[in-house]
């Protein structure tokens, strides 16, 4: 069991036929703040590994663990917190956590599994975990996890090499979801309509942030499947910033149905949105 599509894709990529996964978390939801049904309830229970994002990510996991109530002894459940290995960006700003269930980005933020780098240390903690729970099937895992990291590191050649036009390219984000990405291929994101992550923008910054998007010379504003189009298009069309939904999981587009077709349908999104502007 994973707590996000991407996990799920990235377990897949290492386990193959070996491993039947599940994500809790569906690609079109926010990550944060999920209400699971029973029937995935019960699937948390039956599951012989969970891996999950970490930190605050996925603030309804404590209730939904508790809610599955698992029986087995100690040590039986294994879980997976694959942030470990990944080195954390922001986690000199630590908020102040109002309640136990605000999704804040209090440890640094979380969403790292959107520089496709990250997906080396990620199928490194997914390789050993599965090799553990399945040890005859080690060098599959292994043999996997390899091949996956040289397509990989094609594909990010490519990537980089379509967005290097783009360099020190200023953009607007709506939730901070993407500090990785953008560090990874070169934008710098000036600003967060969320000034608070997860908390929706306040009459303040609607009033005053279109303004300064022109004063810094934004021309993208980089908005999810689930935000608010309202909020979206009113920033848009004050700012005179072209609004472009980048897709934070896989399967939130049906081209991207994998960890690969992740990027590739954001890249190819974002070099649309950012052709012609300087
Ligand atoms: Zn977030």
């Amino acid at each position: 069991m994973t707590t996000s599509t991407d996990l799920k894709a990235l377990v897949e990529v290492v386990g193959g036929d070996r491993v039947r996964v599940e994500s809790l978390a569906s690609p079109l939801q926010d990550p944060h703040t999920l209400d699971l049904k029973p029937g995935q309830i019960a699937g948390l229970r039956a599951a012989d590994l969970l891996v999950r994002i970490g930190l605050d990510h996925e603030p309804w996991l404590t209730r939904a663990l508790q809610a599955a109530g698992d029986q087995r002894p100690a040590g039986r459940r294994h879980d997976l917190d694959v942030s470990a290995h990944v080195e954390l960006l922001q986690t000199e700003t630590p908020r102040l956590r109002e309640s136990g269930v605000t999704h804040v980005h209090g440890f640094g933020n979380t969403h790292y599994w959107l520089d496709p780098e990250n997906a080396r240390p990620i199928t490194g903690d997914i390789e050993a975990a599965l090799a553990r729970l399945q040890p005859a099937d080690r060098s599959v895992f292994e043999d996997n996890r390899r091949r996956f990291l040289a397509r990989l590191d094609e594909r990010l050649a490519d990537w980089q090499r379509r967005m290097a036009l783009y360099k020190g390219r200023r953009v607007v984000v709506v939730h901070d979801t993407w500090p990785y990405f953008a560090r990874r291929f070169g934008l710098i994101v000036v600003a967060t309509v969320e000034t608070t992550p997860g908390v929706p923008p306040t009459p303040a910054t609607l009033a005053t942030l279109p303004q300064r998007m022109k004063e810094a010379g934004v021309k993208v504003l980089i908005a999810e499947p689930y935000s608010n189009e309202s909020v979206v298009g009113q920033i848009a069309s004050r700012s005179g910033a072209r609004a472009v939904t980048l897709v934070p999981s896989v399967g939130a587009d049906p081209a991207a149905r994998d960890y690969l077709g992740l990027f590739e349908v954001n890249i190819t999104r974002l070099t649309a949105a950012l052709a012609g502007t300087s």
